[in-house]
């Protein structure tokens, strides 16, 4: 067994190696050395704890390993079958994961009576704060990132679910969580706790259901980001309960990079974080727009063919390729690649515009792009590369909807209007590359489509593109 001593020392260790992993994360070419610090870091904390003096070795371990090998078997079996496009839904699922961790702990440490012998007076009361507290927010961060992995996974719409007078109903709720928060810690037993402590996590429970479920389509990335800035504060109140310093930095360190990712979401949407958690921002997604409507301006679109894009592209100086969610589901970053390489040994400018929020993760075009082997110094983002738009002559849009939509500029009733968007339209010639006119993840008709110099090439971005990179080397 290991000395405290050691164990504090192991904990300085792994603290450091985390905030080192947090920096490195921060960019594409350290994000391999920060996966590693963190990994490195994760298994020393893991040791430390497991072989320090908080678990009695005799009747713990046995039970520690066997849970390990059963959850680091789950672990393994989802890392190595998850398709990348359904990363998103598997993070939102493991943060739902953390909640419920904070949840058990926070009931299991109430009822210990090891635990509840061990603290008197005001250190008591502190301690039940800590519980109630970390009950609370576990219980918001399960059923809210459960929520969350039902809308990215497609099981529930995305269209906002706005009940009537639905502030005053969160309003009610937070007021009776705080006096049920008064009975708890007056109560004399643990029974007597118990029934308080029960109905405040049922209403925590439904708040999380209710906060996500009244959140629009548009607004998913913020959702996203603040639940895993949750599930940070619910590890650092779970470390608060368990007196484990570790888990409360960690959890503090993940609580509030969740909460910087929040703010520069927010930012990419331009919004509020007020008006995301008060909800309603996007409708639904994945329809094909009405033909006709208030602001819905459908028309004719110009279909192009995989051919005449090789020619376009052949002739072009410079190119600006726009991916989003469709390239991640078509799987096509590795021929992008190719129709990159082959461009740039021409002389073509090709370069890539990614905006904050395209496909369904922050950063998930990065990790594809990077997957296959595309140079950083020509991926930049959506502030470095807007201006260069009227000085385009083909930009490529492929699978991407929301991000490359007018309408958040021109049409004040949009309901994504005032969300900056990557403006190319401004190209000579945008190419838009996606199946059929269904709408993207806002559900909202994109007037990019019937613009007299967008081209439609219709088919799955993967097939579309091989066609294109067949006839550019023909
Ligand atoms: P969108 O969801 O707006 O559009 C994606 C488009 O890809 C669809 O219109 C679809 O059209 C097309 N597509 C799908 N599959 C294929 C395929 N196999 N081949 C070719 N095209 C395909 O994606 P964007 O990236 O433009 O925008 C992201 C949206 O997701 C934003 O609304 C954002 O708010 C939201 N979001 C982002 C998150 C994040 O953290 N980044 C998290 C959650 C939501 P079609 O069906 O016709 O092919």
């Amino acid at each position: 067994m290991l000395s405290i001593t050691l164990v504090t020392a192991a904990y300085i260790g792994a603290t450091i190696l985390f905030i080192l992993s947090l920096g490195g994360l921060s960019n594409p070419e350290t994000s391999r050395r920060g996966n590693l610090y963190g990994m490195i870091g994760m298994t020393i904390a893991v040791l430390a704890t497991v072989l320090g003096p908080q678990v009695v070795t005799q009747t713990g371990l046995p039970w520690i390993v066997g849970a390990m090998a059963v959850g680091g078997a789950i672990g393994l079996y989802a890392a190595r079958t998850v398709k990348m496009t359904q990363m998103p839904e598997l993070v939102a699922l493991m943060h739902s994961l953390v909640g419920l961790a904070a949840m058990l702990v926070g009931f299991a440490n109430y009822i210990d009576p090891a635990a509840s012998a061990h603290y008197q007076g005001a250190e008591k009361t502190i301690h039940e704060v800590e519980i109630y507290i970390g009950i609370l927010i576990g219980a918001v961060t399960f059923s809210g990132s459960l929520i969350a992995f039902g809308k990215l996974s497609g099981k529930i719409g995305g269209k906002p679910m706005l009940l009537p007078a639905r502030h005053w109903i969160n309003l009610i709720g937070l007021l009776v969580v705080i006096w049920f928060g008064g009975c708890f810690i007056n109560a004399h037993s643990i029974s007597e706790g118990m029934m308080p402590l029960v109905v405040m996590t049922v209403i925590a429970l439904l708040f999380g259901i209710h906060m996500v479920m009244a959140i629009g389509g548009a607004d998913m990335p913020v959702v996203v980001s603040m639940l895993n800035s949750y599930s940070g504060w619910a590890a650092a109140a779970t470390g608060f309960m368990l007196s484990n310093d570790l888990l409360i930095v960690t959890g503090a360190l993940v609580g509030s990079s969740g909460a910087i990712l929040s703010y520069i979401m927010c930012r990419a949407m331009n919004r509020h974080f007020i008006s995301v958690i008060a909800g309603g921002f996007g409708t639904g997604g994945g329809t094909a727009p009405a033909a006709s409507g208030d602001a819905q301006p459908a028309g004719e679109v110009t279909a192009i063919s995989a051919p005449d894009t090789a020619g376009l592209l052949n002739d072009a100086k410079n190119v600006i390729i726009v991916p989003g969610y469709g390239m991640a589901v078509a799987q096509a970053q590795h021929t992008v690649f190719e129709i990159t390489k082959f461009l740039r040994e021409k002389g073509v400018n090709v370069r890539f515009g990614i905006h904050p929020v395209a496909g369904r993760m922050p950063g998930h075009m990065n990790v594809l792009l990077a997957e296959a082997k595309v140079p950083y110094d020509i991926v930049m983002e959506m502030d470095e590369i807007n201006e260069d738009f009227p000085d385009t002559d083909v930009a490529i849009v492929i699978g991407a909807n929301d991000i490359v939509n007018p309408a958040a500029q021109d049409d004040p009733t949009s309901p994504i209007a005032g969300m900056p968007v990557l403006e190319v339209w401004k190209a000579k010639t945008a190419i838009v590359m996606k199946r059929s006119m269904a709408s993207g993840y806002a559900g909202v008709d994109n007037p990019l489509f019937y613009k007299d110099n967008t081209r439609m090439l219709f088919g799955d971005a993967k097939k579309m593109l091989d066609e294109v990179l067949a006839a550019l080397k023909g």
